[in-house]
């Protein structure tokens, strides 16, 4: 019999009744089980039964190695190892060929693939909404992550954090962009400090208030208890105050082992940065931001490869255009511009040539659903996001 802590389920609550499946994973990074213990607490309240649920909620644990050693991966970070080079790597390798991160990334496939396919009530699943749980390594308001699909965006926009976009162009092989990628509604939502207490209250008021925004619970479902959602969405809006609504990155300093990286004292997530002001330090001297925006994720531990990020507010107007054009889908008219091209006839994928596209015509993919996956000496390569473009449509 597997202990409790190295089973991948947490725990899961059905409520028979035809719905979405709505899946939190905590530890995929294994020194931030946060999220874990979020989840456990979200299952209490719903065993008790006094919580009226549709469809199903599953909670699953990220890296249990890494857990059980309290380190953010062993010999691979779990989320950064979902790219389709990995994927292919896995199916050509036998299962006892892979390390121990590898060997958890084999499992989550497995475990997804399985509960996608369950039915729920005596239906199939209506949708898949996954809430990836993390924490950062300093002290940071809490925030969320995703990819710019139309689908994500009403779920994420109702936790009321700042929402940070064009993270997944910046980081390759997270576990958020292999779930947008295939159409799922997916959100990367970091708590706070790991070792913070209030982090486990933030993941838990995430998950309450993505069970609602994800058509599971309504609105008055916790009413019988003084924790309600009102109070769990105060939790939320109050950690987050201050801090802007939507920011989009524009800039990654990644870090190699053996650089000396080392963050300059008192930097805060969101913290407003200037053009040139110091930020890090490594072997080669002062490492500078490239523009004036704010500060993310600044890297206060050993282990990873982001230094830190730098990113702008985004003005809301431009996400309501930029659903309004979707909609309409203007992105088949893209490759008319001078310097854009299809990829092998593909009109998921475009081609920007450097010298010769427009100045700002990166924006207007962006505003059109396309995130940049690859750059070389000549331009830029493009993908479109699946966007749903009519509310009703599911995701299978
Ligand atoms: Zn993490």
């Amino acid at each position: 019999m597997p202990e409790a802590d190295s089973l991948r389920e947490v725990g899961r609550f059905d409520s028979n009744c035809p719905g979405a499946l709505f899946l939190a994973i905590g530890g995929l990074h294994g020194n931030e089980p946060a999220g874990i213990e979020a989840a456990g607490r979200v299952l209490t309240r719903l065993e008790k039964g006094n919580v009226k649920l549709r469809g199903r909620f599953v909670a699953l644990r990220g890296n249990r190695p890494a857990l059980a050693q309290n380190q953010r991966f062993i010999e691979r970070d779990l989320n950064r190892v979902w790219k389709a080079s990995d994927l292919l790597g896995l199916e050509q390798r036998k299962h006892h060929q892979d390390g121990p991160d590898e060997g958890e990334l084999r499992d989550l496939l497995q475990t997804f693939s399985r509960l996608f396919v369950e039915s729920c009530g005596g239906a199939p699943l209506e949708d898949i909404v996954l809430l990836d749980l993390h924490s950062t390594s300093g002290p940071s308001t809490p925030f969320l992550c995703m990819a710019d699909t139309l689908q994500n965006r009403p779920v994420s926009f109702a936790l009321e954090v700042p929402v940070i976009l064009g993270l997944e162009e910046a980081l390759e092989g997270t576990l958020l962009d292999y779930m947008s990628e295939a159409g799922h509604i997916s959100m990367a939502f970091e708590g706070g400090a790991h070792t913070d207490p209030s982090t486990i209250d933030c993941h838990e008021a995430a998950i309450w208030c993505g069970l609602v925004a994800a058509g599971c619970l309504d609105e008055r479902a916790l009413d019988e208890d003084p924790d309600d959602m009102a109070a769990m969405r105060k939790r939320l809006r109050r950690a987050a105050a201050g801090a802007p609504a939507i920011v989009e990155v524009l800039h990654r300093h990644g870090t190699h082992p053996d650089d000396g990286f080392v963050m300059a004292p008192g930097w805060a997530n969101f913290q407003p940065v200037q053009r040139n002001g110091i930020l890090a330090k490594d072997d080669c001297g002062d490492i500078l931001s490239p523009l004036t925006g704010r500060l993310l994720l600044p890297r206060y531990q050993a282990q990873g490869d982001d230094g830190f990020f730098v990113a702008r507010d985004v003005r809301p107007i431009w996400l309501r255009l930029s659903a309004w054009l979707r909609r309409r889908q203007l992105d088949r008219f893209l490759h008319w511009l001078p310097g854009v091209t299809r990829q092998d006839g593909d009109p998921r994928r475009l081609r920007i040539n450097r010298q010769r596209a427009l100045f700002g015509v990166k924006q207007v993919f962006h505003l059109l659903g396309y995130r940049r996956y690859q750059e070389d000496e000549t331009g830029f390569l493009f993908l479109r996001r699946p966007d749903r473009l009519s509310p009703k449509a599911k995701t299978q």
